[in-house]
């Protein structure tokens, strides 16, 4: 999986928590973030995320957010645009175990990017595509048919226009 440099405000300082008592709580508001998930779908996220500590060196993030997805339409290559919904929950610890569900707690900030990214990677649609009924790119000759009719047939003289 490639790595991500994550966008400033998805990097959240969490040193304060820390060195508070367990309980402690602080929110983060995320307005329209940029994550990109693939080479050629990215997202925006907006959500308000609550980081709380759990214990000595340990953060829990919870909280719902929207991912606005584009990407290239499955059919015709169009660029399509999808909302989700999702709710994170993400350990975070100063010495992550070496379960790899738990994600470092690095130079005092928890990385909220890496979190989002999987939940919304996970949850995306294997196709996404412009348009329900979207008749795609025709193989024969090449047009994008919700724009244009196809001219296979008319090259085959058997035009019924
Ligand atoms: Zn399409
Ligand atoms: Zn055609």
């Amino acid at each position: 999986m490639d790595e991500i440099s994550p966008s400033a405000n998805l990097l959240i300082p969490v040193g304060e928590l820390l060195a508070g008592e367990s309980g402690k709580s602080k929110v983060c508001y995320l307005q329209q973030e940029s994550i990109v998930l693939t080479e050629d779908t990215k997202a925006e996220v907006s959500g308000k995320i609550t980081l709380t500590k759990t214990a000595k060196d340990a953060v829990i993030a919870r909280g719902q957010f929207r991912a606005e997805i584009t990407a290239p339409c499955a059919r015709c290559l169009d660029e399509a645009h999808l909302s989700l919904n999702l709710n994170l929950e993400q350990e975070y610890e100063v010495s992550p175990p070496a379960d790899e569900e738990v994600l470092p707690i690095f130079e005092g900030k928890v990385n909220l990017e890496k979190a989002i990214y999987r939940e919304t990677l996970v949850n995306l649609p294997v196709k996404i595509l412009c348009q329900e009924n979207c008749r795609g790119i025709c193989a024969g000759c090449g047009v994008n048919l919700n724009r244009e009719k196809c001219r296979c047939k008319k090259s085959a003289g058997e035009n019924r226009e």
